[in-house]
């Protein structure tokens, strides 16, 4: 293990920040205390800082040498700084001091990490160019990715690749994993509503039960993947909520259905949401009601473009050892809004590795918390990337 010895320095420091962090989670664009932290150690750091890009994001930028770069020398890293609404369960000493608020993701780590690897490459002063630190809100549900993105992130900051991390605590600590191509899925929800006729349902002849198309429709949805999809495509579609009735001898008039598809390719997508509007139009004709869907793409699939994840192996072998570098995960179906920044720009998206043992609770869980141990790993692949990336260029 290559842990840089600025880092290792920084180790029960950057705890601190962490632990900070934890006890203070606030949730999608309301990240104004936590952004304040950034902002603070950024400057302290000797960085130029730049606040209130979609609202709470903050951009710290490190100009080695003089004069203007082109994006041709510079590169940009992003953490996220939000946490979720759930109800804090690990136990830990710095647990949530907010009611239903909790860094379940671990992106208190993700922003330690990037604070880091800012003092870090200040203190070494071995990158030749600019590093752009692009912490941003709202990563859970809102897409504060996309809205920094809309907001001209990559116009008032040019740079030629952007990279991502998360922390994956079903993969050991000491580990890497990323490839080309598709790594997470492009998240849409959808929305059926179904009108039928109410009646006394002791009198069904009298009424047109929306509970029936209810039934069919759900069966009917998992045929699209298992006979629309190219079997080498994949795709998820999940009903997850059914909405109906209230009481034991009424049919209600209308029943309401929402749920989520998960996919990698535009093409996939447009045929599943293709696929549910034609059952949901068939099967309302069948029992002759009348049926709306709303579809609506979310975030895209997460692709990682080819050179920037060779970049990206290289920066981790070099911290943790080829062999401990899974350069052909298992994509998953989870989303990440770090996909509206690679749609934008080249760039590669990793998974670090952060499980404790196979009892690790997963991300999003009310027990989970960050390992404290990756801590110098993540931030020693960022400045090994950006001195990789960066070194020795002339400006
Ligand atoms: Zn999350
Ligand atoms: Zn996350």
């Amino acid at each position: 293990m290559n842990i840089l010895p600025e880092i290792a320095a920084l180790a029960p420091e950057m705890s601190e920040w962490r632990h900070h962090l934890h006890a203070h989670p606030e949730t999608a664009f309301e990240e104004s205390a936590t952004a304040a932290f950034v902002a603070d150690k950024l400057q302290s750091f000797g960085l130029e800082v730049h606040t209130g890009l979609a609202k709470t994001g903050v951009v710290g930028v490190l100009r080695s040498g003089s004069g203007a770069h082109p994006a041709a020398d510079a590169i940009g890293l992003r953490a996220d700084l939000d946490a979720l609404h759930i109800q804090e369960r690990s136990g830990v000493p710095y647990a949530s001091l907010h009611p239903g608020r909790m860094h379940a993701c671990g992106h208190d780590g993700h922003t330690t990490m990037l604070l880091g690897a800012a003092a870090a490459m200040t203190r070494r002063k071995t990158v030749r160019g600019t590093v752009y630190f692009i912490f941003q809100p709202a990563e859970e549900n809102e897409g504060g990715g996309r809205v920094m993105v809309e907001e001209g992130l990559f116009d008032r900051f040019p740079m030629r690749a952007v990279y991502g991390m998360h922390n994956w605590p079903g993969m050991p600590a000491g580990t890497f994993a990323m490839r080309a191509g598709p790594l997470m899925g492009a998240y849409d929800i959808f929305e059926i509503v179904v009108t039928g006729k109410g009646a006394h349902a002791a009198m069904a002849y009298t009424g047109k039960d929306p509970m029936l198309f209810a039934a069919q429709v759900i069966n009917a949805l998992q045929t699209i993947v298992a006979r629309n999809l190219h079997p080498q495509d994949a795709g998820v579609v999940s009903v997850t909520q059914v909405h109906g009735g209230d009481t034991w001898n009424v049919i209600p008039q209308e029943v309401v259905l929402r749920g989520t598809v998960r996919t990698f390719k535009p093409a996939v997508q447009d045929l599943i949401e293709q696929r549910i509007r034609g059952i949901v139009a068939g099967v309302a004709a069948t029992f002759d009601m009348s049926a709306t869907v709303r579809y609506e793409r979310r975030y895209p699939a997460l692709v990682n473009s080819a050179a920037e994840t060779q970049y990206a192996i290289a920066a981790a072998a070099a911290v943790v050892g080829a062999q401990q570098v899974d350069t052909d995960p298992t994509p998953e179906m989870g989303s990440e809004d770090f996909a509206f920044m690679l749609q934008a720009m080249p760039g590669c998206y990793v998974w670090l590795g952060a499980g404790r043992d196979s009892h690790t609770p997963n991300i999003h869980s009310p027990q989970y918390d960050f390992n404290d141990t990756v801590l110098p790993i993540g931030a020693s692949y960022w400045v090994t990337l950006a001195e990789q990336q960066l070194e020795g260029r002339t400006f």
